[in-house]
C-alpha cells in the first residue's frame, strides 16, 4: 500500500491508500477519485509518501553528537529491531562519513559555525556542559543514540 497526499483543483487536501501508482494513476484517468470536500474528480497527487521508509539514513548536515546506547534498564521498553537496524545503519554511515573528534566535540562544532575551519561532517562526544555551551553559541547538533554493531 502507498499512502498518497492528494489536492484537488479547488485546494482540498486528503489523503488516500494505494495499491501502488499504477493503481492511482489508473482511478484518476478512470474519475473514480474525487475530493471528499468539493467533489471534484480533478484531483492529483501532492506529494508521495511512502508507509515504510526503507531508505537508508542519510548523513546528518549537522555534528552528530554519541548520545551513547539508551539504557535497558527495567521499565523501558525495548528499541524496536526496525528502529535499533536504523540507528545502527546511521552509525555506519556516520562514521563512514565523517571525522572522528572525540572529546574535541564541541570545540570543532563551534570553530565551524564561526566559520573559523571549513565545515566538514564530524561526530565525537558531548558532555552536558558541551551540550550548553553548544546551545550557547547556536550550533544545532543531532544526537544519535550510538548502538553497538551487530558482530560480523
Ligand atoms: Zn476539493
Amino acid at each position: 500500500m502507498i499512502h498518497y497526499k492528494l489536492r484537488c483543483d479547488g485546494g482540498h487536501d486528503f489523503e488516500g491508500w494505494f495499491k501502488g501508482s499504477v493503481s492511482f494513476e489508473d482511478q484518476a484517468r478512470r474519475g473514480l477519485l474525487s475530493c471528499p470536500h468539493c467533489g471534484t474528480v480533478g484531483v492529483e497527487r501532492a506529494l508521495m509518501a511512502p508507509a515504510l521508509r526503507t531508505c537508508p539514513a542519510t548523513v546528518p548536515s549537522e555534528p552528530v553528537a554519541r548520545a551513547g546506547p539508551p539504557a535497558a534498564s527495567a521499565g523501558r521498553m525495548p528499541i524496536p529491531d526496525a528502529a535499533r537496524a536504523l540507528l545502527q545503519r546511521m552509525r555506519i554511515e556516520v562514521e563512514r562519513n565523517c571525522d572522528d573528534v572525540g572529546d574535541r566535540f564541541a570545540e570543532e562544532a563551534i570553530r565551524m559555525h564561526r566559520g573559523e575551519v571549513a565545515s566538514r561532517g564530524i561526530y565525537g562526544n558531548a558532555s552536558d556542559d558541551d551540550r550548553e555551551a553548544l546551545a550557547d553559541e547556536g550550533v544545532a547538533i543531532a544526537s544519535i543514540p550510538w548502538l553497538r554493531l551487530p558482530e560480523g
